[in-house]
């Protein structure tokens, strides 16, 4: 889907028109990946517009940084102020949050440290990432053939931007050979995640994920989607899990902020349970979107922009 332009990119503390958030070709994030960001919805709920976990997508944010030996100039609470700022400077009902950090213009050779550290925020509209009809009728899947980097060779913990040429390969590869999206296994040949979304299997009635340890991204989603089912009496099993659980669970689906919660219906061509959306995963859909659509939020997950021209309209 092609990125429809808004008014305005917040950068370095200034909102700067679209067409001039540009930067230069010897930028050093652009040869060597540097970048720090995150992928957060705000929704048009019924009770108005909300950013979903916004303090935890921000403290990610920091933390994927940290772990690079770099300081964000800008604090949480900083941010925070700006994106609400930014959404309301382009006047969006919805919308699809990219903050980024990224080493700037200076040297240019691998070290990092003397180049700035640059922040910018960009807002656009988004629909369903993996196709409208995803999280209706579910999606087929392969097993990627490359797997995710081991453990010690690059912290798949932190967000950064040079990860994701390996998610690059791994959807690629599934789209070339007719499937959605591709999971991959870690370096021990666990099951880890989607390009870009976590994965839940549903077996014998209890739900599993992979442990942080299988170079997973720590989702929001995915710790979502973990309060919701314990709330929902599911037995939630973080650990490693072998991937011919794929073929045998009741239940897969994928879960991100892009992706939300999107069933699995079949691996590697073979049906996954019954080949149709399972009940578990509806039922978490379910809840999931009664906060996220409906706006009801007990768990205080949601940020509402509050105050934005759209909403005085409407109220007149
Ligand atoms: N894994 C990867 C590799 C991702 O890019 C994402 C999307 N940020 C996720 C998992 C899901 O994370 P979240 O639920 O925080 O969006």
């Amino acid at each position: 889907m092609a990125l429809k332009k808004e008014k305005y990119i917040w950068m370095n503390g200034k909102l700067v028109e679209w067409d001039k958030a540009n930067i230069h070709i010897l930028t050093h994030v652009i040869h060597y990946g540097g970048s720090f960001f995150e992928g957060i919805r705000c929704y048009q709920t019924k009770k108005g517009t909300a950013v979903f976990r916004l303090p935890e997508h921000l403290q990610r944010l920091v933390n994927s940084a940290r772990i690079y030996r770099t300081e964000i100039p800008y604090n949480i609470e900083q941010l925070t102020a700006a994106t609400l700022e930014l959404i309301k400077a382009n006047n969006m009902p919805s919308c699809y949050i990219r903050p980024i950090v990224y080493r700037g213009y200076g040297e240019l050779g691998v070290y990092p440290m003397n180049n700035p550290v640059d922040t910018a925020i960009a807002v656009w509209d988004w629909g369903s990432y993996l196709g409208s009809e995803a999280i209706e009728k579910g999606i087929s899947v392969c097993v990627s053939s490359w797997s995710r980097p081991s453990p010690g060779s690059i912290p798949m913990l932190a967000k950064v931007g040079g990860n994701y040429i390996n998610s690059q390969l791994i959807k690629m590869e599934a789209v070339a050979g007719g499937y959605a999206e591709g999971i991959a296994l870690d370096s021990n040949g666990f099951i880890s995640e989607g390009s870009g979304e976590n994965i839940f299997l549903v077996y014998e009635g209890a739900l599993y994920t992979p442990p942080l340890s299988a170079s997973i991204l720590g989702g929001i989603t995915r710790n979502s989607i973990m309060t919701l089912a314990r709330k929902l009496k599911l037995e939630v099993h973080e650990e490693n899990i072998p991937r011919e659980m794929l073929v045998i669970a009741d239940e897969v689906f994928f879960a991100g902020t892009a992706a939300e919660i999107s069933p699995v219906t079949s691996v590697d061509k073979i049906k996954v349970g019954t080949g149709k959306v399972g009940d578990i995963t509806r039922s978490l859909q379910k809840e999931f979107f009664k906060i996220t659509r409906d706006g009801e939020d007990p768990y205080g997950w949601l940020t509402f922009i509050g105050g934005a021209s759209y909403e005085k309209k409407k109220k007149k």
